[in-house]
């Protein structure tokens, strides 16, 4: 029984260590990289726009959930989902598409640029696009490296082929994916709120409910405040990116 615990209790280590996509390990230099606009964090604006991102998914529970909330307050957003969940739940992938939100790419299985070789990141963004231009033939090419991991020979060639790397505000990560409370959810994400911020959420990868839950009182308090919910094709619109 004790053996059985702790094997429980490792495995759950290991599954929280591998699905913490909060690490911040970007390994490039922000302050080198953001004034190319190769890599986004937030954008500088007046304009009262935030742009609700989503990654992991799609899940055939909590990602319907969410695009009725950004339905109910006329919301649009930009789902990273993985590549072989897209495959196992296509018909939520053309709701996201019909309902004007937008796909990136978060490759086919979630791999990590720190333990995986730069090949096969590579093929694994490609076998990812090449789904996504099912739904999505005209672009853009969004790319949200797995834990945010990238490196300058991951930068260069992602760049090489056109993709504009997305991560997200520093302020605006409210590690939604070990459900927090949906309380903290909310405090974190309305009290950091700034223009321009891309909010860094998640609509798969385990139990997203305090997610879904937290959305219900985001959207009407920021929208409240006069902000409006844009895809980060049209967030980047307010820049030159
Ligand atoms: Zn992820």
């Amino acid at each position: 029984m004790k053996i059985l615990k702790s094997m429980v209790s490792l495995f759950i280590m290991l599954c929280l260590f591998c699905a913490d996509p909060s690490v911040h390990a970007e390994m490039i230099k922000r302050t080198e990289v953001e004034p190319t606009g190769q890599v986004i964090w937030n954008i500088q604006t007046p304009k009262k726009i935030i742009a609700l991102t989503f990654d992991d998914g799609p899940n055939p529970v909590y990602t319907p959930q969410i695009l009725d909330l950004l339905k109910q307050y006329n919301g649009h957003a930009t789902f990273f989902e993985i590549g072989y969940r897209m495959e196992c739940y296509p018909s939520v992938v053309s709701r996201v598409v019909q309902e004007g939100h937008e796909l990136g790419n978060h490759t086919m299985t979630h791999s990590y640029a720190n333990r995986v070789t730069l090949e096969r990141m590579q093929q694994d963004i490609m076998r990812a696009q090449l789904l996504i231009e099912k739904w999505q033939p005209n672009g853009p090419l969004y790319f949200r490296p797995p834990g945010g991991y990238i490196d300058q020979d991951l930068l260069e060639a992602s760049h090489q082929q056109g993709y504009k790397i997305i991560l997200w505000a520093w302020h605006q990560d409210p590690r939604d994916w070990a459900s927090p409370g949906s309380d903290k959810i909310v405090d974190h994400v309305i009290k950091q709120a700034h223009n321009g911020d891309i909010v860094l959420l998640h609509d798969g990868g385990g139990d997203q409910s305090q997610t879904v839950e937290a959305l219900k009182t985001i959207l009407p308090s920021l929208q409240k405040q006069g902000y409006k919910f844009v895809t980060v094709s049209q967030l980047l619109k307010m820049t030159n990116h």
